[in-house]
């Protein structure tokens, strides 16, 4: 009995050990979880044939209608030029550390992705703050880098839009397995300002089209030692982990299944007819976060029971939750404040 016993406990300890070296994908639960995440590709895992330099994409492209495009947004490149309806841009020039400026960064990193991309053949635009009205491509990266004013504060983040379509998460999972081989910790703590982000927002003009499939990605932070010696020093290693995340999605990409790029439809605007509460949860016990006004418009991310979550003006930063009674139908504006 006590032997049978030991031997199941050491059968059961070797499953367990095999099951976490079967677990070679990094990705798991840890994939920020989108609107309808229920929907999203389930993270892949990275075979050695993923590792290997994309030299034979040409046969994939073959059974594609045209070459793939690719965009890779160039995070604060020239934001001073953005039209009036992102006017907020101009002054938002990135972070900074170590002597080393955000955009020069972003701006190697994405050139070097560039290279290896259409080395594979695939066709590449470098865009701007300023995305092209509606901009069409097969993905979509925008690549940034964080900063913060504690030294300490390291690691790497990447986020689909709100609500994303099954191909924005699956180019998120690729992008994040390979980019999680790079070592660097990956930060959880995904922003409303990144699912939120402005190049993925519909009520812009100067926006992705709702069926491309689109990722920001912030690289690491700038204002740390270690993840800045990797951003200045590997940005090879960090291009390639990118090149390589963007075209396993490709091969993995069926071009001629649009359903796969469908994004839900955005609620309408809102607006409350009276001062009222926004709270953390979707429940008057939850902590109360701050007043509503009249004057303030709410884009609601979803709806659920009674409630609306919405990212709270005037930054949009944090997310809070409002009564569905409580407010009206509102007009969109034509941009935010
Ligand atoms: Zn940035």
């Amino acid at each position: 009995m006590r032997r049978s016993r030991m031997v199941a406990s050491i059968v059961g300890t070797m499953l367990a050990i095999v099951a976490l070296l079967l677990e070679v994908s990094p990705v798991g639960e840890r994939l920020p979880a989108g609107e309808h995440s229920d929907r999203a590709a389930r993270p892949p895992s990275l075979s050695g044939n993923d590792s290997q330099p994309a030299a034979d994409m040409a046969a994939v492209w073959e059974s594609w209608p045209r070459p793939p495009r690719v965009g890779l947004q160039v995070g604060h490149w020239n934001s001073a030029a953005a039209p009036d309806e992102l006017a907020r841009l101009r002054h938002n020039s990135g972070t900074a550390g170590g002597g080393y400026t955000e955009l020069e960064v972003n701006l190697r990193v994405a050139t070097l992705v560039k290279d290896r991309l259409e080395a594979a053949g695939v066709v590449v635009d470098l865009i701007p703050a300023t995305v092209p009205i509606r901009y069409q491509a097969d993905a979509f990266v925008a690549i940034h880098a964080d900063g913060f004013w504690s030294p300490e504060k390291r690691g790497w983040k990447l986020a689909t839009y709100w609500r994303s379509s099954p191909a924005s998460e699956k180019l998120a999972a690729w992008l994040l397995a390979h980019y999680n081989t790079l070592g660097l910790p990956y930060d959880p703590k995904v922003t409303a300002n990144m699912r939120g982000y402005y190049a993925f927002n519909r009520r812009f003009s100067h926006a992705i089209a709702s069926t491309t499939p689109g990722v920001i990605l912030e690289l690491g932070f700038l204002t740390n030692a270690e993840d800045r010696a990797m951003l200045v020093n590997e940005p090879e290693r960090l291009a390639d982990a990118i090149a390589m995340g963007i075209l396993s999605y490709l091969r993995d990409h069926d071009p001629l299944d649009a359903s796969l790029r469908l994004t839900p439809p955005d609620p309408a605007p809102v607006r409350p007819q009276a001062p009222i509460t926004a709270y953390s949860g979707p429940s008057e016990r939850s902590p109360a976060i701050r007043t509503i006004y009249p004057a303030e418009i709410l884009y609601p991310i979803s709806r659920e029971r009674g409630w609306y979550k919405v990212p709270l003006p005037p930054d949009l930063s944090r997310i809070g939750w409002v009564r569905v009674r409580d407010v009206i139908e509102a007009r969109p504006r034509a941009r935010w404040r």
